[in-house]
């Protein structure tokens, strides 16, 4: 079809994540066609360097062929079984098995979702079901971080804290508390000791201010990811856990864009040898090929919930696509590529690469701060730079930078704060990167020659 005629049937009918309904009416869509490695294709043709692995999750790249024959055969064998009552299929028990063998020693149990939205719901509702069962039935509040994203189900988007998943919706809860992002380049005390530190001792004063026994557990990303890629210091993750332990409330890591060597590791949290109570994921585990998502819990958690109610009383939560046998065919594929096939590998030698390519960019008049860790990186652009004065938001220079980026076959995140996020495939090349960095730095140059953009910079 005609990408006019097809863009008409956009604006009519399809409802977009995260836009403005008027906006999108009046800009219509990007319709994108094809993609092969790190490259897209949209539907004029347009070959654009994908630097966002889709929305953060294509993280071996498009058109891997090993995925596609696992899914097809899947779905010759058998496309569909259910995970109800004692149903299961193959792929589903082998992938729950394999999750176990490569995630923090804590987590023993899977239950699979469709995405990372209901990964962190279903956590809420195994975590209230927990504290019931345990005899706490006051534990009922939650904390997490500002800047925080835990997706958009019904409760779980109160744990994000972003003010676009509230307005509107009657968020946050009563229940749902937030606690100072651990942003360095913004951070009120300086050195990595001392931000760790106030993390700590703001999540030991919102327990006492609540009571440690009306506290059910702490979320948070080991990196900022919608938030704008905040990369807290090594050593914080480990240090948000142990005072969780201490004050005896959940310790839930939300992996959904920082697992399946996002950050170098399989999991962020295996770098500091994090041992969470329960952890979310998605994106990654699938690389994007089929939706799929999953949330592990400790045996702690697990028996708890299992001796919680007699014998004959299910546990009342379930998706008809859990443990879908495509999407566990899918993601046993695609680990197989981050293990055997030298992704994760790849993705860690090239850090350097891509952290001294953004880090470079510091020279520019419109880069405050360059921040990365594994394949997850960002430019904070500033008005600015002794200030760190951010831009007005009437300058819509992220929607200025988006446009030019387009024309310049780019893709990344351009987030309305003016941080730029970018999360390259895990199977870029050095040539990749050079094309990447040469283009985002004729983006930045000619955003910058605009003359409003020019006039805004202090
Ligand atoms: N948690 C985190 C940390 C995420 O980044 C996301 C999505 O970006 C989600 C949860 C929600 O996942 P999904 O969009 O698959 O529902």
């Amino acid at each position: 079809m005609q990408t006019s005629a097809l863009a008409a049937l956009d604006r009519s009918h399809l409802i977009h994540p995260v836009a403005s309904f008027r906006e999108h009416e009046e800009l219509g869509p990007i319709i994108l066609k094809s993609g092969q490695g790190a490259y897209l294709t949209d539907h004029q043709d347009k070959q654009l360097l994908d630097a966002f692995s889709g929305l953060w999750c294509v993280n071996t790249g498009y058109g891997q062929q090993s995925v596609i024959r696992a899914a097809t055969e899947q779905m010759e064998r058998l496309p569909y079984a259910t995970g109800y009552f004692h149903f299961a299929s193959e792929p589903a028990i082998l992938l729950a098995k394999k999750l176990v063998d490569i995630s923090p020693a804590s987590l023993k149990h899977v239950y699979f979702t469709l995405g990372g939205s209901d990964a962190v719901d279903a956590a809420i509702r195994y975590i209230t079901h927990y504290t019931n069962s345990i005899g706490k039935p006051g534990k009922k509040h939650f904390i997490s971080l500002q800047r925080g994203y835990h997706g958009s189900s019904s409760v779980g988007a109160g744990l994000t804290a972003l003010p676009n998943f509230h307005f509107n919706f009657n968020l946050p809860l009563p229940t749902q508390h937030y606690l100072p992002s651990p942003y360095p380049y913004r951070s009120d005390v300086q050195g990595d000791e001392a931000i760790i530190a106030a993390s700590v001792q703001s999540l030991r004063d919102k327990v006492a201010e609540l009571g440690a026994d009306n506290v059910a557990a702490f979320f948070c990303e080991p990196i900022q990811g919608s938030g704008g890629v905040v990369v807290p210091p090594k050593g914080w993750l480990k240090a948000m856990q142990l005072a969780c332990n201490e004050l005896d409330i959940l310790f839930v890591v939300d992996e959904v864009i920082t697992g399946f060597g996002r950050t170098g590791p399989m999991f962020a949290c295996l770098d500091e040898d994090v041992q969470p109570d329960l952890m979310t994921m998605a994106k990654g585990l699938t690389a994007g090929y089929a939706p799929m998502g999953a949330v592990m819990m400790s045996d702690r958690v697990y028996n708890a919930i299992a001796d919680g109610a007699p014998m004959s009383t299910v546990v009342g939560h379930g998706q008809t696509y859990s443990a879908h046998p495509v999407s566990a065919a899918v993601a046993l594929e695609v680990l197989r590529l981050y293990e055997e096939g030298g992704l994760l590998e790849n993705g860690r030698r090239l850090e350097p690469v891509f952290a001294g390519g953004l880090r470079a960019l510091l020279d520019h008049p419109l880069v405050g701060d360059a921040r990365s860790r594994g394949l997850l990186g960002a430019l904070e652009l500033v008005a600015d730079k002794n200030t760190k004065a951010r831009f007005a938001p009437e300058l819509k220079l992220h929607d200025r930078i988006f446009q030019v980026a387009y024309r310049h076959g780019l893709i990344f995140r351009a987030f309305g704060d003016n941080i730029l996020g970018f999360a390259p495939a895990l199977c870029y090349t050095e040539a990749d990167f050079a094309l990447m960095f040469a283009r985002l730095r004729a983006i930045l140059d000619e955003v910058l020659a605009q003359p409003e953009v020019r006039q805004a910079v202090r």
